[in-house]
């Protein structure tokens, strides 16, 4: 079918609307893969991760903060005004390196409820840290 490839431009924002951007998916909320991951940031943000190439942002996007834990090879974006988790980037080059997890629930049009959901325990994922070189 056709319609497999198709993307649509979804808008977001945080919730105080500070940061607005766009990006592109599939645009049909059932082809639509996201993550719910029970690592120690997650559990607490209760954010809903896709995988995006990229995001535009046309407001606000100096406001985003930066935060990281564990082994400090994921970047977690976040509004610094609401804090409200926008997306996050691996900067880990053994671990998706480059990988622009965006979190869903910040979309104006796309229904949680409708989204495929895959459970991925991010808990028990040990990064190699950056430090550690073995070239
Ligand atoms: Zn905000």
């Amino acid at each position: 079918m056709a319609s497999a490839e198709a993307v649509a431009e979804y808008k977001g924002s945080c919730h105080c609307q500070a940061i607005c951007y766009s990006v592109e998916l599939p645009s049909l909320f059932s082809q639509l893969e996201t993550i719910s991951c029970d690592c120690s940031y997650c559990r607490i943000s209760g954010s809903l991760l896709t995988f995006v190439d990229g995001i535009k942002f046309y407001q606000g996007g100096e406001v985003l903060k930066e935060y990281r834990f564990g082994s400090h090879t994921i970047q977690i974006f976040f509004c610094g005004a609401c804090g409200a988790n926008v997306y996050n980037r691996s900067i880990n080059p053994k671990w998706r390196y480059g990988k622009i997890a965006l979190n869903v629930r910040l979309l104006h049009d796309v229904d949680p409820e409708m989204v495929k959901i895959t459970k991925v325990h991010g808990r028990n994922v040990q990064l190699p840290p950056l430090a550690e070189n073995s070239t």
